[in-house]
């Protein structure tokens, strides 16, 4: 069997969870061990200490590669972690380009953590020409893109991106946590290394912290490696467990995830208190059509502007029954946040506004509850502004 000609729904089920070879438990055991025996100095199974390697996270990393079609995949214990150790694998002086609408963290971490080690810009990836200007004029060593973009769901065009930012020789990381390897693979469209963090779609039950680098070049795979093992974010076993368990559902919790979100877009263009909706499945966001050529579908996150300023939309969040006010996105569950003064407080006000990052912004991670329920809850809270 090939298994690299497996659909994604196959894979993530049977991939790194083959029964266990020495007692044929169906379920792969945890192996909550810090350390392994060796039978003389030096001579082991492949498993000397965790922090290192340990085999239930070894399970997972092969399922998580295959899902992203890569040769190579390394498990760390949060997405802040996997970012970290990309950046750390770059020599000092480097040059980034990055999108002006990352995820708030991996701002504040290449802002205030590694800005003094490296030279960043941020632009907006959307419009291909100006990054092509951008990539001939500043000659960026790295390309950190986040498509579509966190809170705002702008779409830019990865393989055009990762096309000529290899002209000028620089790589292209793409942070696909948004959506998940299921409706997007960027190492087909010529990224260089994908990460997730774990801790969202991946996971999908909001119980784990986990983050995962997918590449096929073997040289920054042993470097990545070496630093993980150096530096320490290992996920734990457990952890690694856990998403193993997790990650099994992917392909029925997104299909149900874009189903939802679908209908509350629609349903929340409508209402009379919403000014506007974004979502890459509207016909009326800016790249649909990229969306729809680039992605297998339109993903669980869904983005509003209400009528109103802060407290309108300190009533409607607080009027929610079944939407939790909670950063994080990708569970089960539905979520609910306010970009401004939650996610997206580390970055700065003046930055904030020209994204569109305004008190009356509000982001939801569309759970797969019941969409009835949803539009109802939605509907009260909305009317009562
Ligand atoms: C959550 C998130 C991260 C960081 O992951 P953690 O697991 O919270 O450390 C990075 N990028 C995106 C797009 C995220 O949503």
């Amino acid at each position: 069997m090939d298994y690299k000609k497996l659909k994604i729904a196959t894979k993530a089920i049977l991939i790194g969870s083959q029964p266990d070879e020495l007692t044929g438990s169906v379920i792969p055991p945890i192996y909550q061990t810090s350390t392994f025996a060796q039978t003389s100095p030096g001579e082991h199974k492949g498993y000397e200490y965790t922090r290192s390697h340990n085999p239930t996270r070894t399970r997972l990393e092969s399922c998580l590669a295959s899902l992203e079609n890569a040769t190579f995949s390394m498990v760390t214990s949060s997405g802040m972690s996997a970012c970290s150790l990309i950046l750390q694998s770059l020599p000092h002086g480097s040059k980034i380009l990055c999108g002006d609408d990352v995820y708030g963290g991996t701002y504040r971490l290449l802002n205030t953590i590694y800005n003094d080690r490296f030279e960043i810009k941020h632009i907006n990836t959307t419009d291909i020409e100006s990054v092509k200007i951008e990539l001939n004029s500043f000659k960026p060593d790295l390309v950190w893109i986040e498509s579509p973009t966190n809170p705002m769901l702008q779409i830019s065009d990865i393989k055009a991106i990762c096309n000529s930012a290899h002209i000028v020789g620089a790589k292209v990381v793409v942070d696909n946590t948004f959506m998940s390897p299921y409706f997007q693979n960027p190492l087909d469209l010529g990224a260089d290394m994908v990460m997730h963090s774990l801790t969202k779609y991946i996971n999908g039950h909001s119980d784990v912290l986990g983050g995962a680098i997918m590449l096929n070049d073997s040289a920054q795979y042993e470097k990545l490696w070496y630093l993980q093992n150096s530096i320490g974010p290992s996920q734990s076993p457990f952890d690694s467990w856990l998403v193993l368990r997790g990650v099994k559902t992917l392909s029925v919790r997104m299909k149900a995830h874009e189903e939802n979100a679908i209908k509350i877009a629609d349903f929340l263009i409508k209402h009379p208190n919403v000014e506007k909706v974004i979502y890459p499945g509207l016909e009326s966001h800016p790249q649909h059509k990229l969306a729809k050529s680039q992605m297998n579908g339109f993903g669980g996150m869904l983005s509003l502007y209400i009528k109103g300023g802060l407290s309108e939309s300190s009533k409607f969040l607080k009027q929610l029954s079944l939407f939790t006010l909670a950063e994080s996105l990708g569970g089960v569950e539905s979520l609910i946040e306010h970009p401004a003064i939650m996610t997206h407080a580390s970055v700065p006000v003046k930055e904030r506004n020209e994204l569109g990052i305004t008190d009356n912004f509000i982001r939801i991670s569309v759970g797969i509850e019941d969409i009835d329920d949803l539009k109802a809850d939605l509907k009260q809270a909305l009317d009562a502004i």
